[in-house]
């Protein structure tokens, strides 16, 4: 007897497929089971589905037989099933598509032979790290555990930097995994520079057989075997980036998303998920604690704690005396004009390099010179491909779109009227690395500067490689992006400055303040981290704008008055945590193809909500308009209410698929978006 069944495939985006196809099959498979599909003249990997998870079974496909099914996997559970559907009608995706980009990449070239092979190799074989002790706790590390002992959650863990959040986790974690020997936990960071530091005290503490890194700087190999692992239960922590919120844990007993402010959770293309607005649901799905930890939480998840929608656990104190740094502004309107750093700020860093500490100033700029212009025309280093400058790198004497990557040797004279004097306008961190070491050079010994950004990075083991300098005290001074302000514990830094981070305070994104502030308090947070140094630890703030009130909470770490004063703000003003939007973003060849697409999109929604419940824009130019020679346009949904915000776009997805616009090229819907 011959069956049907749902099964999902990564079908393309234009084909408007968004549930399951249909399969014929001998035998009865469950669902979640991983088999290979015809689909088109190829073979793919595909997923059983549920039959009640898979609604609107496109009528009228021919059922082919599925080709072949990996059996030596035990099925994706029902939870895992659910996330993704949850994911794939939230942020209107296709489930295929979600699920599939779910599982390991390799995954879909093994054959059934091959993936045998894999499954029987063990482990990695090295031997088990001898496993560190946890420390005695501080009283409020006891107390944040012990509520959390009490009540299901989620947790939203507002704990100062340095006030000891991961060994929270850690030990949240040692709690779960005590409980039942096939509990699991996730543990997630935003970025993958941050994940080297937190493998190294997990293993220390649980072993290295028991942690798994999932992440995208694995190779191919490496994240197959990670996904086996966790798949298997074999591994029992899974510490990753946004994409492990994914990761098959059939015991999953704890989520923790550390640093869960951070934008980087978001994902930008594909289907546009939020990981931790992910993991909040798949704790509920799967009966998880879900523990979000930051110094500066999303007004998002402040609000949620407002509310009662999320428990509020705070640690206000650094661990032992660290003292939070002391917050110094600078009036640069009182500086003389061209003040690179004001003559208070420059002492400061020299008495810490004559106590031999380290200093860390941070401009959020990489290159030498946002822009390149000709003193006698009106000549700038605009790229003809990006409605942006390309950016002057000195090192290699290059003009660089950082949009498009569009690269050139600077041009000896004016491109326009040949003037050879051409000069950089404005400041980024190679100039500052450069100017920074002239300033200091005067000093009674050498001065070791050195630069951190995606630059100096950018070959494999680089970051790694300049950590361990920093750490090891080689270096006097650090210059950075804010690559640096994240999570590094440096135990020697006992100033951090911000050069510049005025921009900020006046871009048009409504979240520019919110990430500011947070930035900020981060960067803070690299200083006087070890107490025996935190008495004269600061963090100079040079400013043209000293009296915005950002910069009076910064000074007393005040992040509740802040969050405050901007939920008032967003209250009044109808914005996010207090409404709901999405974005529709369209490509084209032309702006006006890319607003025609979405302005005919616009009128084919006017009867779809009868009870006047969503707010539709205008379309409109991004505000980097152009990339690549890329056009692009926005079209802005808003609604007081989430669920007719859902029901909505459910709605309108059918109408969205089917214009047709000469020039566009793409377009994507984004729910929840981080910047409007
Ligand atoms: P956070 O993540 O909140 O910024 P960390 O977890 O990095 O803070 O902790 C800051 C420092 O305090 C770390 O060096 C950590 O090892 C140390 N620490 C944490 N908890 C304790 C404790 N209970 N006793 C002693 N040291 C601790
Ligand atoms: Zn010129
Ligand atoms: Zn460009």
């Amino acid at each position: 007897m011959s069956h049907r069944l749902p099964v999902v495939v990564a079908t393309p985006a234009h084909s408007g497929i968004r549930g399951a196809l249909s399969y014929r099959s001998e035998s009865a498979l469950p669902p979640g089971t991983l088999v290979r599909v015809p689909l088109g003249t190829r073979e793919v990997l595909g997923v059983v589905w549920d039959t009640d998870l898979a609604s609107g079974l496109p009528a009228g496909v021919t059922e082919k037989p599925i080709a072949s099914v990996l059996d030596g996997l035990t099925p994706l559970n029902r939870a895992w099933r659910g996330l993704v559907d949850f994911a794939a009608n939230y942020y209107q995706r296709g489930m295929g598509e979600v699920a599939l980009a779910a599982l390991p990449p390799q995954l879909r070239d093994l054959d059934t032979r091959q993936l045998a092979r894999r499954l029987q190799r063990k482990g990695s074989g090295a031997a088990a790290s001898p496993l560190g002790h946890p420390p005695e706790l501080t009283s409020q590390q006891r107390d944040v555990l012990a509520q959390m002992a009490q009540a299901p959650g989620p947790f939203l863990l507002f704990g100062a930097t340095g006030s000891g959040k991961t060994e929270v986790y850690l030990q949240a974690v040692q709690r779960v995994l005590d409980g039942s020997p096939e509990a699991q936990a996730l543990v997630m960071v935003p970025e993958i520079n941050l994940t080297p530091q937190l493998m190294t005290r997990f293993i220390e503490r649980f072993g290295i057989s028991q942690v798994v890194a999932m992440h995208s700087g694995l190779t191919p190999a490496q994240r197959l075997r990670s996904w086996l692992a966790a798949h298997a239960g074999s591994a029992r922590i899974v510490l990753g980036t946004r994409m492990a919120v994914f990761a098959s844990l059939p015991g999953l007993r704890l989520i923790v998303v550390d640093e869960e402010h951070d934008p980087s959770y978001k994902q930008q293309e594909g289907a546009r998920y939020s990981a931790r607005d992910l993991s909040v649901l798949r704790g509920r799905l799967e009966s998880a604690q879900v523990l979000l930890g930051s110094a500066t939480p999303s007004l998002e998840s402040w609000q949620a704690c407002e509310t009662g929608r999320y428990q509020r656990l705070a640690m206000p104190a650094r661990v032992g005396a660290g003292a939070l740094p002391q917050v110094r502004l600078v009036d640069m309107n009182l500086q003389p004009r061209r003040t690179l750093l004001a003559p208070a700020l420059l002492e400061a860093i020299q008495e810490r390099i004559a106590r031999g500490e380290q200093s860390l100033l941070f401009l959020n700029r990489r290159g030498y010179a946002p822009v390149l212009a000709c003193s006698a025309c009106d000549w700038k280093s605009n790229c003809p491909h990006c409605s942006a400058f390309r950016v002057f790198h000195k090192i290699d004497r290059t003009l660089r779109c950082h949009h498009c990557g569009h690269t050139e040797r600077v041009p000896r004279a004016c491109p326009a009227c040949g003037n050879v004097d051409i000069t950089p306008v404005g400041r980024g961190t190679e100039q500052l690395e450069e100017q920074i070491a002239d300033l200091l050079a005067q000093g009674p010994r050498p001065v070791r500067v050195a630069r951190m950004d995606a630059d100096s990075t950018r070959g494999k083991g680089a970051l790694e490689a300049q950590l361990a300098q920093v750490h090891a005290g080689d270096v006097d001074v650090l210059v950075g992006t804010q690559m640096v302000t994240k999570g590094h514990d440096f135990r020697r830094m006992t100033l951090v400055a911000a050069v510049n981070p005025d921009g900020a305070l006046f871009a048009s994104d409504f979240r520019a303040a919110e990430r500011l502030f947070a930035l900020l308090m981060q960067a803070a947070g690299r200083a006087g981290r070890d107490a025996a140094q935190a008495g004269h630890s600061q963090m100079w703030v040079q400013t043209w704008n000293p009296a915005h009130p950002l910069f009076a909470a910064l000074r007393h770490h005040d992040y509740p008055a802040f969050a405050s004063a901007q939920l008032t703000e967003r209250r009044q003003a109808g914005m996010p945590p207090f409404a709901f939007q999405a974005l529709v973003r369209a490509e084209a060849r032309t702006q006006e193809a890319a607003q025609a697409f979405l302005n005919a999109a616009r009128d084919a929604a006017r009867d779809l909500d009868p009870s006047g419940q969503i707010t539709l824009y205008a379309a409109v130019p991004m505000a980097m308009q152009r990339i690549a020679n890329v056009e692009r346009a926005q079209l802005l949904v808003e609604s007081a209410s989430r669920p007719a915000l859902q029901r909505f776009l459910q709605a309108w997805q059918p109408a969205l698929q089917a214009q047709r616009e000469p020039g566009l090229l793409r377009w994507a819907v984004d729910v929840d978006p981080l910047s409007v």
